[in-house]
């Protein structure tokens, strides 16, 4: 590798360990040419298919972006960093198993509308609207339909707060 420094071609590795709970190494290398001292990461490629939009144009998978749009939803919804964390795992997961090349954005939007439906009502609600407004009316509807059919403790609650947070307390 070559030296950020001096870009001397060779660099030699001084020491070599596991980082990130043993999904990365971490390497320090070191210039013979100028004495400088770097480190640099190592983690496994896991090739996760593209996603393709409504109109079949193929993109890369962008979590940034992903949790962008579930961050958005959960707006001061009270559901931990460590449970979005998860989700996102799992959606990642289900990206690597779909086992197609280009996944269509529409099943990517499915699977964050189930995650989001189990982490907190009114961020699913949030989501579904902004993410099917256009494009599926009626589905949106049968889903508040059926939300309202089977009212949990979870989504009594959930109304409520959404009330009360419009009250600029
Ligand atoms: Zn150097």
């Amino acid at each position: 590798m070559l030296c950020p420094f001096c870009n001397a071609e060779a660099t030699r590795v001084v020491d070599s360990r596991l980082a990130a709970e043993g999904s990365q190494v971490r390497r320090r290398r070191e210039c013979p040419d100028c004495g400088s001292r770097f480190t640099t990461f190592e983690n496994a490629e896991l090739v996760l298919p593209r996603i393709a939009k409504n109109d079949g144009t193929p993109e890369p998978f962008d979590e940034a972006k992903l949790r962008r749009g579930i961050d958005r939803a959960l707006y001061k919804r009270p559901v931990s960093a460590e449970a979005v964390d998860a989700a996102v795992s799992r959606i990642r997961q289900r990206l690597r198993t779909d086992g197609e090349r280009d996944v269509p954005s529409r099943r990517l939007g499915n699977w964050v509308m189930e995650e989001l439906r189990e982490l907190d009502q009114v961020a699913f609600v949030r989501f579904a609207s902004v993410y099917r407004r256009f494009e599926d009316v009626n589905a949106f509807r049968e889903e508040i339909e059926r939300l309202e059919a089977t009212p949990g403790p979870e989504a009594a609650r959930a109304q409520l707060s959404l009330i009360g947070s419009d009250s600029g307390k």
